[in-house]
């Protein structure tokens, strides 16, 4: 469980973040759904520990900041920051050795399937194309075997079929009870997928609710959107 109590960042005097709380259950895929500048990218950098901001976040009873709770999580960053002078196979022996897990190689093997990755397995960081640098931080991301995994803006610079081979993962994840937390400002991206969605403008939470609240009140997502945002 992922719970978030009084949240508040604020960039010198932009206020990012308002007194966000939340709570989120495992085993559920969650949608922070804003446009540009809501806060989305300041929460999950705030519970991956990158930002100081006040307040209190907990996953699965541990502080975010703790090893415990780093053991916990994966994050894949909106930019993907690679090695430059490391080759893709490289990344996953170094994140897999970082997290001291032995067992990797057929889930890599099979990951770099997925993403179409296999032939570029021995090109260095800085050789691979945005989208490609993109896949290495989801495989390195998915290594790990998180509970909880973080993705900010993951669909932005992968092509179709990737982007495909993500959505299938992001059920997997689920099916497996890990939380899964997406944000995003394309609603079109997640609207087969998501479980609980939680709608941010100005860096407040404007809306929360769960597909089964909406689709008990015949109510879509991208309406709610619209109207929570006044965005046209
Ligand atoms: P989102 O991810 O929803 O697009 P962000 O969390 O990146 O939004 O940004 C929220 C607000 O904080 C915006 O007004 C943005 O300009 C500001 N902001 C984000 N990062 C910084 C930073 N490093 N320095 C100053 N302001 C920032
Ligand atoms: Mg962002």
């Amino acid at each position: 469980m992922l719970k978030i109590t009084s949240l508040n960042k604020k960039y010198h005097k932009i206020e990012a973040v308002k007194n966000v709380n939340l709570t989120v259950d495992n085993g559920n895929i969650i949608i922070l759904l804003g446009p540009n500048g809501a806060g989305k990218s300041t929460i999950i950098k705030s519970i991956v520990g990158l930002l100081k901001y006040t307040g209190s976040i907990e996953i699965n009873g541990f502080s975010n900041k703790s090893v415990e709770a780093k053991r916990e999580f994966s994050y894949i960053p909106e930019t993907p920051a690679l090695y430059d002078l490391l080759t893709v196979e490289e990344h996953i022996e170094f994140i897999t050795k970082a997290y001291n897990i032995k067992d990797y190689k057929e889930k890599a093997k099979v990951l770099l399937e997925r993403f179409d990755m296999v032939g570029k397995k021995d090109k260095l960081g800085k050789e691979l194309s945005k989208g490609m640098q993109q896949k290495v931080s989801i495989i390195c991301g998915l290594i790990t075997n998180p509970n909880l995994i973080l993705f900010d803006e993951p669909m932005i610079g992968l092509d179709p079929k990737a982007i495909k081979e993500l959505k299938s993962i992001f059920l997997e994840l689920k099916s497996q009870g890990k939380t899964v937390i997406i944000s995003t400002h394309i609603i079109d991206s997640i609207t087969d997928i998501w479980d609980k969605v939680f709608i941010m403008k100005d860096g407040e939470i404007i809306f929360r609710g769960s597909k089964e609240e909406l689709n008990a009140r015949n109510e879509n997502l991208e309406d709610i959107f619209f109207k929570a945002t006044g965005v046209m």
